[in-house]
């Protein structure tokens, strides 16, 4: 059982203002040179950005790629905090980054999809951070644990962190998708859902991979009501020395936050809100009938497991099962449905009769 979490409200962290949303932080994957990290940080400061990102300590997949430049850029990030006034931040992935980040005046930190993923580490930092007040950043893990994300979030606030919020970038997928990483919109979702107050954030840069696909992932992350965006934007994207296809000009942010369509999640237009009552009460009931459908067929999965049992007959039948989803799956396209998403469904109804059944 999840953990309830002691949070400070985002417009208290003095770092962003809702409304309007998204919240942006921006900044390059990696500081590279000082004149790197100026120029990029000017840029963004010019276009109204006021949190600035960089990578300090890179995690790569292969040893001998570029790894970070180190403490030296902490310095490099405390000149954009002096001379821009914009809060700095970077990715901590140690204890060590920790209190180097804290010696260098960093004022926020997050934590990678690596570094969630792993308990141990995720424990360490927060008890390197315990007694600091600056706000934490947590990626979901790289895998689409939420357990996982919000046990990092339990283990920040038991050391006394208050000022939390969530990243949403995407988790690995071993199917060749069209994204870096595949969203799993419905784990965020399910994230607000279990904390309504929890700052959410999506990282469309490292979800897309690429600059064309940036846009529809941030224009979906505001769809759903996520407060801010983390983007990587790099003076001279074409010869960053990391994620160089994913990076944007600051002009090019600035051309993406004005295209997002943002809409209120509530209005006070009397009209909107009794459709909008009207079709919630059309679901309700829809889902009522879902969950009977659901009873009735379970109910009927049973006798077929006594009748199964007392003939001496084994539970599954593959190959009426692959009849089962074929059936349904063509059913669905009819009525304008994405047969994947039906098979998902049945196969998950299928493993809780068979559960049934086993009992
Ligand atoms: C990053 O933000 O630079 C980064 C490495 O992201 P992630 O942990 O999402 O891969
Ligand atoms: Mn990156």
């Amino acid at each position: 059982m999840a953990a309830k979490l002691e949070l400070v409200p985002l417009n208290d962290w003095g770092f962003f203002h809702l409304p309007p949303r998204p919240c942006v932080v921006a900044g390059p994957c990696s500081a590279e040179s000082e004149e790197q990290v100026m120029e990029t940080a000017r840029g963004l400061k010019a276009i109204g950005i006021n949190v600035f990102r960089a990578g300090i300590w890179k995690p790569r997949t292969h040893p001998g790629c570029f790894e970070g430049v180190g403490v030296p850029g902490l310095k490099w990030m405390s000149r954009v905090q002096k001379e821009l006034g914009m809060k700095i931040c970077t990715e901590v992935a140690s204890e060590k980054h920790v209190f180097e980040c804290l010696k260098h005046g960093v004022d926020m930190v997050w934590l990678g999809a690596r570094t969630t993923a792993n308990p141990f580490l995720v424990q360490e930092i927060a008890e390197a951070l315990r007694d600091t007040d600056i706000p934490v950043l947590v990626k979901n893990p790289v895998n689409p644990d939420l357990d996982l994300w919000i046990g990092a979030f339990e283990r920040l606030n038991a050391q006394g962190i208050k000022k939390l919020g969530a990243i949403h970038r995407g988790v690995s997928s071993a199917s060749k998708i069209k994204y870096r990483n595949a969203p799993q919109w419905e784990m965020a979702v399910d994230l607000r859902y279990r904390y309504p107050d929890l700052p959410l954030f999506a990282d469309p840069s490292h979800m897309g991979g690429k600059r064309e696909y940036l846009y529809e992932l941030s224009q979906r992350a505001m769809d759903l009501g996520l407060d801010g965006l983390m983007i990587e934007s790099h003076c001279d994207p074409s010869c960053a020395l990391s994620d160089a296809a994913q990076q944007l000009t600051p002009s090019a942010v600035i051309e993406l936050l004005e295209s997002l369509v943002v809409r209120d999640a509530a209005t006070a237009d009397e009209e909107f809100n009794d459709r909008l009552r009207e079709l919630r009460a059309q679901i309700d009931v829809l889902d009522e009938n879902l969950i009977f459908a659901l009873a009735s067929r379970m109910k009927v999965s049973r006798k077929i497991g006594s009748l199964k049992k007392d003939n001496c007959v084994a539970i599954v039948q593959p190959g009426r099962w692959d009849e089962v989803l074929e059936k349904v799956s063509s059913s669905a396209e009819g009525y304008g449905l994405d047969p994947d998403f039906i098979r998902r469904i049945f196969n998950l109804i299928h493993d809780a009769s068979v559960a049934e059944q086993n009992k």
